[in-house]
């Protein structure tokens, strides 16, 4: 028995590659089974970093041609890998990605996957807390055969490291397999984008806006906050902007520490893609816009002139 997790990385780890770390040791501990990871890239440097989480060995494959996430190669390492290792658990997240990722893991090896899990424990088996229906509910999912797979959903779990050192790293090159598929390169948004499910702070924008020529009034904002775009589907369906920065029910979930609605009523099913958040603040210049009922700050009045006036604010803050 002993628990995987799979550790994301774009150039560096990411801050979701240890928020699984923690959930994996969590449950490696809780188990009293041993927590390993498994690390695909161009080069782990930071194995350091690794250190708190009670991991004994990171298994890390590195070539030039691995820095570029590919289905079909990460998910035949992570195969071969679980089952040398006769992983019980597997632990990934559920960014972008890692949906994909775990999605195709758990398929390559025919085990229960729980997306998306806001929580995870070990209670003589697996149990895992995930929203449902939008998040109007949440489910408590009890695994019942292992192995089994669970992604956690980014920036809700606390990192907290113990006193446990940093993981031995035994390197594994590249599979000799010959990859039917190969990633060449991946276009990057443009500099300064923040990835809307990962993000620490989302401003997003709505109808209230009035056109997409006033997108730079909320960027400004973003900026200033190192801050993610979002919209409203309003503002999707308008044409004034991508869908991948939908937030609701058929857009994404995000839950950042802070989110700030401008010139959106917060309908339900806004509500469903942003209600995880920590703290939201509305800005909207209808008091009875109903974004008031579920904002921790409710500023009322016209966008226009409040947006610019909080980026210049927080310019000087950050100066
Ligand atoms: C099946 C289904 C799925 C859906 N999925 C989603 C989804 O994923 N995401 C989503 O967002 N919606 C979704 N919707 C649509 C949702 O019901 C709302 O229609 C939508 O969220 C409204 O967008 P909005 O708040 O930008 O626009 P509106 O509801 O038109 O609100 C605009 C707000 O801007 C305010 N405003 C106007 N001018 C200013 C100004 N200058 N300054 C400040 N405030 C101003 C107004 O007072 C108003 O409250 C879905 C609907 C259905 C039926």
């Amino acid at each position: 028995m002993s628990v995987l997790v799979l550790l994301e990385q774009r150039g560096a780890l990411k801050a979701c590659a240890h928020e699984a770390a923690m959930v994996a040791g969590t449950l490696a501990r809780a188990a009293g089974a041993p927590l390993y990871g498994v690390y695909i890239g161009k080069s782990l440097e930071e194995a350091s970093s690794l250190a708190g989480f009670g991991m004994q060995k990171v298994f890390a494959y590195e070539h030039d041609s691995l820095g570029h996430f590919c289905g079909e190669i990460y998910t035949s390492i992570v195969n071969e890998l679980a089952k040398e290792l006769g992983s019980t658990v597997i632990v990934g997240s559920a960014s972008a990605l890692g949906k994909e990722w775990c999605a195709s893991v758990a398929a390559r090896l025919d085990v229960e996957l729980v997306q998306d899990c806001l929580e995870v424990w070990w209670n003589n088996g697996l149990m895992a807390r995930k929203p449902v229906y939008a998040g109007k509910v949440l489910a408590e999912v009890r695994v019942i055969n292992t192995p089994a797979m669970v992604s956690m959903r980014p920036n809700v779990v606390k990192v907290e490291r113990d006193a446990s050192p940093a993981p031995e790293v035994e390197k594994r090159g590249m599979p000799s397999s010959t990859p039917r598929v190969v990633v060449k390169d991946v276009a990057l948004a443009p500099a300064g984008t923040v990835e809307l499910t990962e993000a620490k702070i989302v401003v997003s924008g709505g109808r209230g806006l009035g056109g997409p020529e006033h997108w730079p009034v909320l960027q400004a904002l973003c900026d200033a906050l190192g801050a993610a775009l979002g919209a409203s589907r309003a503002a999707v369906d308008a044409g004034w902007i991508h869908h991948s920065h939908q937030v609701g029910q058929t857009g994404k979930v995000v839950s950042p520490d802070l989110y700030i609605a401008c010139g959106i009523s917060g309908a339900i099913q806004h509500q469903a893609g942003m209600r995880p958040a920590k703290i939201i603040v509305g800005i909207n210049k209808d008091p009875q816009a109903n974004i008031f009922n579920v904002c921790d700050y409710g500023i009322v009045g016209d966008l226009f002139e409040i947006v610019p006036l909080l980026a210049e604010e927080i310019r000087k803050v950050c100066a």
